[in-house]
């Protein structure tokens, strides 16, 4: 699960780690208090305006502002709230701001970078730092991949103090900034750990004019299968910014990715759908979706996910590619002649059905009366749904 940055910013400083003061608000009315209440606690007299939205590359993209004075706090408030961001993360279509953080605006003397995150190849959570902080980490890693130094963190030692020192040493830390980074690394990989976060991510973390080190962006992301673990993070979802479709999946259990393809398909299990993906793609098409409807889908599974599927406008046709192992094929058959009547289809279905009580779904199927395209193997579907996608 991703959260904002003001929501990030609020665990760091549960543990302890050095953040700009910043007051997140909804509405423009609200900017005054904002900025007022900003001078009180730290005589900012300098802001910056930064749009919370759950995408990265904001500055680029004209959502993150400096302004020198309130005047321009203000203006830049009132552009940034309700603008529609457009970053390399968010897709040609933008996210539209419904909050922005004004903070404290900081002296810059250096940018760094740092993050901690699990290495699948050694399996062990690893802590990276680089000195290009600022910039987009992708970047460094693609031009100048030695710029960026990684200490994997042994999962029963936890990092430890000479890789802390390590860590900050190749940063070209040196004094107060080396010592406030060896303890502000082990506060953030407790944060990390306790707090079963997928990603914990500083860009910049910069060092102030003053020589002080401050955790100016940050960006946390939480394993979902740990959230139960944790209500008040759970309630920091933020429903508006997924994916709609998505959202509504989830609630009936339905694992469902939308991607940009015409071919909507509905599978049981993980395995079979990504097969299915790749055939699809094999003889020619693209896959709407990735949607798994799991081992035991029923008629409502099936009309959830048909809703879900044809929710998607660039849905040009539907693969149903169901195996019986658990689940009936008669079962799936029926709840989609149902769904099928229910939901007043506009688009071809094409059906596959194998494994237990293939033969009765697909007489239950061709006497149903509703238009489907029965198909016997794999192939033969997906050519099937390909050609009925085209026309
Ligand atoms: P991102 O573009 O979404 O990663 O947003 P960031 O919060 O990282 O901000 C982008 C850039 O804005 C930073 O790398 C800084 O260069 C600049 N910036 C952000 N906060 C401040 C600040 O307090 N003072 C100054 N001078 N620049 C800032
Ligand atoms: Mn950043």
């Amino acid at each position: 699960m991703k959260i904002h940055e003001y929501q990030a910013m609020q665990l760091l400083k549960r543990y302890g780690v050095a953040i700009p003061a910043g007051i997140t608000i909804d509405d423009p009315s609200q900017a005054d208090a904002a900025l007022d209440q900003l001078h009180a606690e730290c005589a900012a007299e300098q802001f910056v305006i930064k749009a919370q939205v759950h995408a990265g590359g904001r500055g680029k993209g004209g959502g993150v502002k400096f302004s020198p004075d309130r005047a321009s706090a203000l203006a830049n408030i009132e552009t940034i709230l309700g603008m529609t961001l457009v970053t390399h993360q968010t897709g040609a279509e933008g996210r539209l701001v419904k909050k922005v953080m004004v903070a404290q605006a900081l002296d810059i003397k250096q940018e760094l970078y740092a993050a901690i995150t699990l290495d699948r190849t050694q399996s062990m959570d690893v802590f990276m730092v680089s000195t290009e902080g600022g910039m987009e980490i992708e970047e460094v890693a693609r031009t100048s991949p030695e710029k960026i130094v990684r200490e994997a963190i042994h999962p029963g030692f936890g990092l430890r103090l000479f890789q802390a020192r390590a860590l900050a040493q190749a940063l070209g830390l040196e004094g107060t900034a080396a010592k406030q980074a060896v303890a502000m690394f082990q506060k953030l990989y407790k944060l990390y750990q306790e707090l079963d976060c997928s990603i914990v991510e500083i860009n910049p973390l910069i060092v102030t004019g003053q020589g002080d080190l401050v955790a100016l962006d940050s960006k946390i992301n939480l394993d979902d299968n740990a959230l139960y673990l944790h209500p008040d993070l759970a309630a920091m979802r933020d429903l508006e910014e997924e994916d709609p479709a998505e959202v509504d999946a989830g609630k009936y259990d339905l694992n469902y990715i939308k991607l940009d393809g015409t071919v909507g398909c509905m599978v049981n299990g993980a395995g079979l759908a990504m097969a299915t993906m790749d055939i699809i793609k094999q003889v020619g098409g693209s896959p709407a979706n990735f949607l798994d409807v799991g081992g035991g889908a029923n008629v409502e599974t099936v009309k959830n996910g048909f809703r879900i599927i044809l929710s998607d406008p660039n849905v040009k046709a539907v693969l149903i590619n169901i195996f019986g192992g658990i689940v009936r094929c008669d079962r799936i058959a029926n709840g989609i002649i149902e769904a099928v009547k229910d939901l007043d289809l506009n688009v071809p279905v094409v059906v596959r059905l194998a494994g237990t009580n293939a033969d009765i779904a697909k007489e239950l199927l061709a006497n149903s009366g509703v238009a489907i395209i029965s198909a016997d193997s794999f192939e033969d579907a997906a050519n099937k749904v390909v050609k009925a996608a085209q026309g």
